[in-house]
């Protein structure tokens, strides 16, 4: 079985290669076999975004297709920045700009009203629309300054209770662990070795 990963994020590419080696599956970096554009992402939910990018890739390409869509939520904000994680300052990727914003966003709050989470969804869907979905979370704290210089986005700021630690300041391994996307990428392989899909 061989399985088409939709990212270009080298990171990303070995976590998932690693995951479905349990499985006995390839998984094979869209970039490998094709060159496309990337998907509109316009759904209301993290599991909608995934979904429409696994399945517009997966038609493309005629292969199964895994993606995920992930962000991160401040309680005090609703469901922000949610799905606009990436752009929340405006601009796509710009990590510096949207971690000042959620600074800014964020100063009238203490303590515990700081909490927050980051969430992933992974989708993996077969060109004949079959689909499974799971979701991972990952709580803390976020906090006003940065510490660390690890991980990538919202790290720095990301405080973990149980390590006294932010997420820029784990090793990758530890992340891995406890991470949202490790955490979906799990349930999802736990669902592909026990369910029909
Ligand atoms: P994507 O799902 O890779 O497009 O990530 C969306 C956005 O969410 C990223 O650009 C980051 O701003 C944020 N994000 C997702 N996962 C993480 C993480 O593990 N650490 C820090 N930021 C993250």
């Amino acid at each position: 079985m061989r399985i088409i990963l939709a990212t270009h994020n080298k990171g990303k590419i070995r976590e998932f290669r690693e995951a479905f080696t349990e499985l006995g599956w390839e998984a094979v970096p869209i970039s490998e076999i094709a060159d496309l554009p990337d998907p509109e992402e316009t759904g209301a939910t993290f599991e909608e975004n995934a979904l429409q990018k696994a399945r517009a890739y997966a038609a493309a390409v005629g292969e199964p297709v895994l993606s995920d869509d992930s962000g991160i939520i401040a309680d005090a904000l609703g469901d922000r920045p949610g799905i606009y994680s990436a752009r929340y300052a405006g601009t796509h990727g710009d990590d510096e700009a949207n971690n000042r914003k959620l600074i800014r966003d964020l100063a009238p709050y203490t303590g515990d009203e700081r909490k927050g989470r980051y969430v992933c969804v992974v989708a993996l869907v077969w060109p004949d629309g079959r689909a499974v979905t799971a979701e991972g979370t990952c709580e803390g704290i976020i906090r006003d300054f940065y510490a660390g210089t690890g991980g990538f986005g919202y790290d720095p700021l990301f405080f973990l209770p149980q390590f006294g630690k932010t997420m820029a300041e784990i090793s990758l391994e530890e992340k891995n662990s406890i991470s949202h996307r490790g955490r979906a990428l799990r349930a999802l392989i736990a669902k592909l070795k026990t369910e029909t899909i």
